[in-house]
């Protein structure tokens, strides 16, 4: 599945971590403190890591950020003591992709982790807008599989159809999509039966800027021909 790092100081926790993600078919190197976990980091073989933030030599904080220059998309974990909300705070400001408290449940971690890395797999649209401070993630991903996208972090809910259009102006970024293919996008994917209205696309599209509202994103009404997602300052 994915090549991981664990790095934790808590021997039987990182043992059980260990094999909790073994089991779930990961390959895993384990690291008991910060400073071999940036010696294991700095060939860049991982896919994803584990990372608790209470560590000797260089704490898990450090780490993060360290790591965070040299493999700014790397997907990172963080595991945080229950009243580590500062903590956890600052984590996710240094970059952390998600973080779970301790003490944690087994199927959780595997599931977020799952979700963590699946999404960094996803194909990206564009850089963020460094002006909101994430200019590490890409602006807009959208799933293969299930309707739904992420602009920057934040899940977008998608209906079928409005999914199905996004995908195609996603995957023709920069192109103008007509009418046409959209209607036959709609039909041979699986969109909720009924007949379409002449205004069903101005709906959709207008629905789709509203989930997807950044300064930075654009779905262009091209009179006469389509419809183009762009990406530019407003
Ligand atoms: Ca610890």
């Amino acid at each position: 599945m994915a090549h991981l790092l664990i790095v934790e100081d808590d021997e039987l926790l990182r043992d059980a971590l260990g094999s909790l993600l073994g089991q779930a078919g990961h390959q895993v190197s384990m690291a008991p403190d910060g400073e071999s976990a940036l010696a294991e980091l700095a060939d860049g073989r991982f896919e994803g890591v584990v990372l608790d933030l209470g560590l000797p030599r260089i704490d898990g904080l450090t780490v993060l950020q360290r790591l965070r220059v040299q493999l700014p998309t790397l997907p990172v974990l963080i595991l945080t003591a229950r009243d580590g909300v500062e903590d956890r705070v600052a984590g996710l400001n240094a970059g952390a992709d998600d973080y779970l408290t301790k003490p944690f449940n087994g199927d959780e971690l595997k599931a977020r982790l799952q979700s963590m890395l699946r999404r960094s797999k996803l194909p990206a649209f564009g850089q963020a807008d460094t002006s909101v401070g994430k200019d590490r993630q890409p602006l807009l991903r959208v799933d293969t599989d299930v309707p739904r996208a992420w602009l920057q972090d934040d899940m977008v809910e998608l209906t079928q159809r409005e999914w199905e259009l996004l995908a195609l102006l996603f995957r023709r970024q920069g192109q103008v999509v007509s009418r046409e293919d959209v209607f036959a996008a709609w039909q041979s994917g699986a969109g909720e039966a009924g007949a379409m209205a002449s205004n069903a696309l101005e709906v959709y599209v207008h629905r789709l800027r509203r989930k997807l509202a950044h300064p930075a994103l654009h779905i262009r009404n091209i009179r006469g021909l389509g419809y183009m997602m762009e990406l530019g300052a407003r």
